[in-house]
């Protein structure tokens, strides 16, 4: 037998299933902890259309080039008026509906 064994962070007992604890049923586990956390996570937040553009946003923000940082706050800056304005106008006719 190889079974690897793992020891519980909560009981601190020897538990032959390195994923959940035997004992006590504490994940052991970083992956299933994280896959937990992560379907947990999703389920409250659910995932948003994967977009090119947000890993280009992303790209901008992280970027080490002052110039592309600069072009970040600049489309980010345009985006916060333009969501400013489509609310303003949801607002008005949500308005003018009631
Ligand atoms: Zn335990």
């Amino acid at each position: 037998m190889s079974k690897k064994k793992a020891l519980c962070m909560q009981c601190r007992q020897w538990s032959e299933d390195a994923k959940v604890c035997e004992h006590c049923g504490y994940i052991i586990s970083r992956e299933v902890k994280e896959e937990i956390e992560k379907k947990e996570y999703d389920r409250l937040n659910p995932p948003k259309p994967p977009s090119k553009l947000r890993k280009a946003m992303e790209y901008l923000r992280t970027s080490k080039n002052p110039f592309l940082k600069l072009l970040y706050y600049i489309i980010m800056g345009v985006w916060m008026i333009y969501a400013g304005i489509v609310m303003v106008i949801m607002y008005i006719a949500a308005a003018g509906a009631g």
